[in-house]
């Protein structure tokens, strides 16, 4: 099967097949990096979604049904077909989105080894026989699919986000509707592509765009929809869970950050520099799990700084297709222009600017939307920037003395997703990380994701895990067996 709009014209995909919206609709996508436009896609909202859940639903008795292992071959297939097709798509996402195709690519590893790590997992899907305290009876738990699942997802990882979750849930038996951003519709429907490629049942996967407010009430108003995984900001995760509320649904979500990396005085500097600064500047510092606060041991600020300076300034800032771009635009003029508010707050307040601080205009870049890594220093916790996700290419360095201090003011904040300890001290690395109050810490890492791992907050960065045995149990439930028998 194969589109059957112009490239530059897309169709979403529900019920295995494409599909343009019920009236005709359409938006644009358009290309951070240039402003060009890059297709059009349809501008669905209610009526396609109820058609698209209907498909899902008509899709569940028999998917459900089918041995883990027959449907392991299934998504095994489509890993091929995204496998085969991963440089495409990785150009698809840079176009779309704006990361460097480096960063794109890896981002197509992770999609391709969550569908064969899930594959294989939902095979282990095991329940329980339980000791019981009662004769003659047995019980035994089984575990099975929680049923439709919507899907509500952002633009900043537009592939993988649609793997974290679509994976284990089509693995244990589940279906889906998935909603992408309206930034990057075209990177979904080209994934999905993939499926409809492989043969996946009709209805097992759908993707409906469009208008997020009428597609979410949708979602959340069908009682056939059995949870509801979510991934973006938090106040959108709120109205999805009052939403949730109705219905009773299942949900996941993975909400706002603000992470804080701390680098103690007896950690190797220019490795905690260059972790800090691969983290940063990664996808223009627009991901959940960015360092948003920087805390530096006030003997080693001043080192720390210079060389965090040296390395934004020297970054090579463009179109992520080209060679050589390491950091590619924000995603659109709104988060240009909430950047700049953040580091005039921040300058006005008394921070520092090593570096950057500035739209960058010049030649080509005047056609996008880019801004200058920049580094800040003599950050305070009054600031804007300290509460706030930055979500943008901003280091912002506090200094601090003591470990308890620097644990309090780490934890000073409603968020809890990730936090990066760096230090020669395996004793005050258990010791602070035991102590934050996060889902995951990198220690001397900033690598915290791989499909094995549990990937998740606590406090208002969300509910639940995406990643490992933990993710796959979101899209599970537990079902008691009570076993009358005449056993004598
Ligand atoms: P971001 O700030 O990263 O764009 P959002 O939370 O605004 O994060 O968006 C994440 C996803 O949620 C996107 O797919 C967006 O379209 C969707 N979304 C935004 N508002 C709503 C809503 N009221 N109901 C359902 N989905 C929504």
């Amino acid at each position: 099967m194969s589109q059957l709009a112009t490239p530059s014209e897309r169709k979403m995909i529900y019920g295995g097949d494409w599909r343009p919206a019920l009236d005709g609709a359409t938006f644009e996508s358009i290309n951070p990096a240039t402003s060009a436009v890059l297709g059009r896609v349809p501008n669905g909202g209610s009526d396609d979604t109820k058609a698209a859940i209907d498909a899902a639903a008509a899709a569940f008795p028999k998917w459900s049904r089918l041995p883990a292992a027959q449907r392991a071959i299934h998504l095994r297939r489509a890993a091929d077909r995204l496998d085969a097709q991963r440089e495409a798509i990785a150009r698809t996402i840079t176009l779309e989105e704006g990361k460097p195709l480096a960063e794109s690519r890896n981002e197509m590893r992770l999609v391709v080894d969550s569908l064969h790590w899930y594959a294989e997992e939902a095979r282990r899907a095991y329940g329980a026989w339980i000791p019981d305290p009662m004769p003659n009876r047995r019980l035994l738990t089984i575990r099975e699919p929680v049923g439709v699942c919507g899907a509500i997802i952002p633009w900043n990882v537009p592939a993988a986000m649609i793997m974290r979750k679509a994976a284990p849930a089509l693995a244990v038996g589940c279906t889906m509707v998935l909603k992408p951003a309206e930034q990057t519709p075209i990177t979904a429907l080209v994934v999905a592509e993939a499926f409809l490629q492989a043969d996946l049942p009709p209805g097992v996967f759908n993707v409906v765009t469009g208008d997020p407010e009428p597609i979410g009430k949708s979602l959340l108003g069908d009682e056939r929809v059995r949870k509801i995984s979510f991934t973006g900001s938090t106040a959108v995760g709120r109205i999805l869970l009052r939403g949730a509320a109705e219905h009773i649904k299942r949900v996941s979500m993975e909400l706002g950050g603000n992470a804080p990396a701390i680098l103690f005085e007896d950690c190797d500097l220019d490795k905690a520099v260059d972790n800090v600064a691969a983290l940063k500047f990664l996808n223009a510092g627009q991901a959940c799990i960015t360092a948003n606060r920087i805390y530096v041991q006030r003997s080693i600020h001043d080192r720390v700084a210079g060389k965090l300076a040296a390395r934004a300034a020297a970054l090579k800032v463009g179109d992520g297709t080209r060679d050589g771009v390491a950091m590619g635009p924000l995603i659109e003029e709104e988060a240009l222009s909430k950047v700049a508010a953040l580091v005039g707050d921040a300058r006005e307040r008394g921070a520092s600017l090593l570096t950057g601080g500035a739209r960058l205009v010049e030649g080509d870049l005047a056609k996008g939307t880019f801004y200058a890594p920049t580094v800040l220093t003599d950050m305070r916790g009054d600031m804007r920037m300290a509460k706030e996700e930055i979500f943008g290419p901003v280091a912002t360095l506090y200094r601090f003395d003591t470990e308890e201090e620097v644990i309090a003011a780490a934890n000073d904040v409603p968020y809890g997703l990730s936090a990066y300890v760096f230090t020669g001290s395996m004793s005050r690395a258990v010791r602070v990380g035991e102590r934050l109050e996060v889902g995951m810490v990198g220690v001397n890492d900033i690598r915290i994701g791989a499909a094995e791992a549990p990937f998740g907050g606590i406090k208002q960065s969300g509910l639940g895990r995406e990643g490992g045995r933990e993710g796959m149990d979101e899209y599970l439930e537990t079902k008691l067996l009570a076993l009358g028998l005449e056993l004598g």
